[in-house]
């Protein structure tokens, strides 16, 4: 089949293998070792808030697809270990969730304290990326 939906999953292009690459190294998962059975988006209690699937973010990252970089999935996962436990490759999906956040962190933010931010950005920033943040900042 030739449209886009069917390019999009099936093909990874060399130029995206820098992408995939970052990713199994923050997150130290093998990534290529997921076959799409569906297990880890299965036990996620909270896709209904998901754009993508946890098994799609794992699909798009083998893609090294920078789409991926732009999901609110990676920021909505809370780090349950629902995934992990039914995988059946044994790969965290936690893992590569968080590494998908450093990965936005490092592009948009420098380096900031808590002290730096308004009100605003307080309010609307996603918890877990100030925890991520500061994780990093501390490692
Ligand atoms: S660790 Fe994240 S992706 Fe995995 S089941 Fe929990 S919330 Fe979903
Ligand atoms: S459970 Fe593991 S092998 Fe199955 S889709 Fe999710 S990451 Fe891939």
């Amino acid at each position: 089949m030739s449209n886009g939906t069917s390019e999009l999953y099936f093909t990874f292009r060399p130029e995206n293998a820098a992408l995939k690459a970052k990713i199994e190294e923050l997150s130290g998962e093998n990534i290529d070792l997921c076959f799409q059975c569906g297990a880890c988006s299965s036990s996620c209690p909270l896709t209904s808030e998901m754009d993508l699937l946890p098994s799609t973010v794992i699909r798009y990252a083998q893609l090294g697809m920078e789409e991926v970089l732009g999901s609110k999935t990676p920021w909505i996962c809370i780090t349950c270990f629902n995934c992990e436990i039914r995988c059946p490759r044994g790969i965290d999906i936690a893992n590569v969730m968080e590494a998908i956040r450093e990965m936005v962190l490092r592009t948009k933010y420098d380096k900031f304290t808590l002290d730096e931010l308004t009100p605003e950005e307080l309010r609307e920033l996603p918890q877990i990326a100030l925890i991520s943040n500061q994780r990093k900042l501390t490692a």
